[in-house]
């Protein structure tokens, strides 16, 4: 790993260089951080967990054709991933009230929307990811008018596609965060799906009990996160040697500095 030319290191990723190029390498850390990072902790296990959960749903979401940036999982932490420019704005889905939208608007956590709701964040850190709407996505030029319509329509066959594939393992899923990138292809460019998407950036409650289990836990000190990663792999159906013998075995080769 030590060669490797690091471009960037994020809150809950690093990324490298890919072998050829064009292409990146996401590593998926366990650190988690919250309130535009002014919280930060480590969930133990979670980069492990989350590179395999978006690449399952990644996976899944390329066979409905919605495409992406992803190419293929390298190892327990790695994945190699197309380059893209980001386009610099978070798209938000909501399907159930909750976090930001419940404070904005005082709407109680958990009314069910009359639809699905999109909203559009500026990716910012320093002014904290401030909402946006369309017409200053056009004005400031973060996005195509033609590009927000892949996108949104995008979007919404992914929320379509996952509130189905959760709602078969018992979970409802309240919102989730997602961001896309430019690839270029001669003189054009097109939209395609990239980051990740795992319960760091969704709202995931179990449907009988409501029970959190995502990263408001940790954002909201409730313990037991890494055990609610490992319930929504658990019901994926990831990890069938066992998701606890994995993080072990993990980090006992730690342990022997390998
Ligand atoms: N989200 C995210 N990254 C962000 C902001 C939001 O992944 O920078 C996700 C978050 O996990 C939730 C959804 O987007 O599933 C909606 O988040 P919200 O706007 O309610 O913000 P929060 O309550 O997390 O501040």
């Amino acid at each position: 790993m030590s060669r490797r030319r690091q471009i960037y290191e994020g809150k809950a990723k690093i990324l490298y260089e890919g072998p050829e190029p064009g292409t990146i390498i996401q590593y998926f850390k366990d650190d988690a951080t919250a309130f535009n990072a002014e919280k930060k902790g480590t969930i133990n296990g979670k980069g492990v967990i989350n590179n395999r959960i978006s690449e399952h749903i990644f996976t899944l979401l390329n066979h409905i054709g919605i495409p992406s940036h992803f190419i293929r999982r390298l190892n327990m932490r790695e994945q190699l991933v197309k380059q893209v420019e980001i386009v610099p704005i978070e798209v938000i889905v909501r399907n159930v009230a909750a976090g930001s939208l419940s404070k904005r608007l005082g709407i109680e956590e958990g009314t069910q929307l009359p639809h699905t709701l999109l909203e559009y964040c500026y990716k910012d850190d320093a002014l904290g990811d401030p909402l946006v709407a369309e017409e200053h996505i056009a004005c400031f030029g973060w996005a195509s008018q033609e590009e927000m319509q892949d996108i949104s329509a995008m979007a919404i066959r992914i929320n379509d596609f996952m509130a189905g594939m959760f709602a078969g393992i018992g979970i409802k899923l309240v919102d989730f965060k997602l961001e896309f990138g430019r690839v270029f292809e001669g003189d054009f460019s097109r939209i395609i799906l990239a980051d990740e998407i795992s319960p760091d950036g969704c709202r995931l409650w179990d449907m009988e009990t409501n029970e959190k289990l995502d990263k408001d836990r940790f954002r909201r000190d409730l313990g037991g996160e890494a055990e609610a990663y490992q319930e929504v792999a658990r019901r994926l159906g990831l990890f069938p040697e066992g998701v606890s013998e994995v993080l072990d075995l993990n980090s006992e080769r730690k342990k022997r500095g390998k």
